[in-house]
């Protein structure tokens, strides 16, 4: 019996958009998590992905890859039968002769109309044979063994397991996004949600080295190293960040510091965003979280740009966002310390409540505009 792979997408989103882009990106975005089998046998056919599993195949892999591509809804792996109900029971009982299990269910989904058998007698035939030759019982509730049977097209495919995903849009499928990336957990979260409604992601990164340690870059590569698992390869662009921090100290309040930072994050942002043909800022804001993410700051802050800044995390608790971290795979990576940049020079209190005419007064004799295209003539675009 031949072994495949068949993979679901979900047919919600596909009411949508445009059908045809999305297949085409997700079977793309599959090759590409794949590619380390090489040439594949890959069929597309009704709302469904088929690919034949080769003896070298190494099933776990394939799952943890395939379970990180966005717009799968589940998928399985199944032995091909025949299209021939006594052959079918000979096929099962080979799979399952050595499986332990009391009780089981069988559930049989016919597209096949050709097939001359109804889904329902295909199901009561099996239990019949199953429960008569191996002793076990019919539970359709309480079962130790689901037998899926599906006869669709060519194919009469056994299996006993769906492996859930995540569901989503195939990355690619969206307009690409520019990702504030910090060292902390919030931010690489937000961009792997982003990258779940189908957005490809940039990311940029400001830096305070030597003031910081020399280590934070590579954190936060790895950290990029750790998201490419869903969309396979991405720009970092590492931007110098110290000097302006330094300038900021000559003009800011002390309490409005941090603020000053992020308008400064975002007006080099913007001009990265807009290098890539980027049309919109992720940021790993959650409101009320720590001081800087009160409303009014979030006001001063956004003020300092014309573009759209999405902030996925906005409403998730800190829990929410671990629970998110620790299953992508970048918890224990932003769990190790980092000192950002954003907390060097900052006092115990900050504001909380930004007055946006002090910001604009004392950023009035500022000649950001240069030293912003300093940092950006500086900043190095590292592709990982
Ligand atoms: P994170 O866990 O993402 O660091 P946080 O809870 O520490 O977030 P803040 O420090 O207020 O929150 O940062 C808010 C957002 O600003 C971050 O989520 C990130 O998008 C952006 N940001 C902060 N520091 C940096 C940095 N050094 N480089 C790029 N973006 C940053
Ligand atoms: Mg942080």
């Amino acid at each position: 019996m031949e072994q495949y792979i068949v993979i679901h997408y979900g047919e919600i989103a596909l009411k949508l958009g445009n059908r045809k882009f999305f297949e085409a990106k997700l079977i793309e975005n599959i090759r590409k998590a794949l590619k380390d089998l090489g040439e594949i046998w890959l069929k597309h056919q009704h709302g469904r992905i088929i690919i034949l599993i080769e003896e070298n195949y190494d099933l776990e892999l394939i799952r943890q890859k395939l379970q990180k591509v966005f717009g799968i809804e589940y998928f399985v792996f199944a032995h091909n039968s025949e299209q021939d109900i006594e052959q079918i029971k000979k096929d099962l009982y080979s799979l399952i002769k050595k499986k332990k299990f009391k009780t089981f269910r069988i559930t049989v989904r016919r597209s096949q109309k050709a097939f001359p058998i109804n889904s329902q007698r295909v199901a009561q035939e099996l239990g019949e044979f199953v429960m008569k030759k191996m002793k076990k019982k019919v539970d359709l509730e309480n079962f130790d063994l689901n037998i899926f049977v599906d006869i669709v097209e060519n194919f009469a495919f056994l299996y006993f397991e769906k492996i859930e995903c995540s569901g989503g849009l195939p990355v690619g499928v969206s307009e690409s996004l520019l990702c504030l990336l910090s060292g902390g957990i919030d931010s690489p979260v937000a961009a792997n949600l982003m990258q779940k409604r189908g957005a490809r992601i940039v990311y940029v990164h400001f830096d305070a080295y030597p003031a910081t340690p020399k280590e934070n870059s590579e954190k936060v590569k790895e950290l990029v190293r750790v998201l490419n698992e869903y969309q396979n390869n991405s720009k970092l662009y590492l931007v110098p960040f110290l000097e302006i921090q330094k300038e900021i100290l000559k003009i800011a309040p002390e309490d409005y510091r941090v603020i000053f930072y992020r308008r400064a994050m975002l007006r080099i942002s913007e001009k990265i965003a807009s290098k890539e043909d980027i049309l919109a800022l992720v940021t790993g804001e959650s409101l009320g979280q720590v001081a800087s993410q009160t409303v009014e700051n979030i006001k001063a802050i956004s003020e300092a740009t014309s573009m759209p800044i999405l902030r996925p995390l906005i409403g998730f608790n800190k829990e929410e966002i671990i629970e998110v971290a620790r299953k992508i795979g970048t918890f224990e990576l932003s769990a190790q310390p980092f000192t950002d940049c954003c907390s060097l020079y900052v006092p115990k209190h900050p504001v909380t409540r930004a007055d946006l005419n002090i910001i604009l007064d004392k950023e009035k004799n500022w000649d950001f505009e240069k030293i912003i295209n300093k940092a950006i003539k500086n900043t190095q675009l590292i592709k990982i």
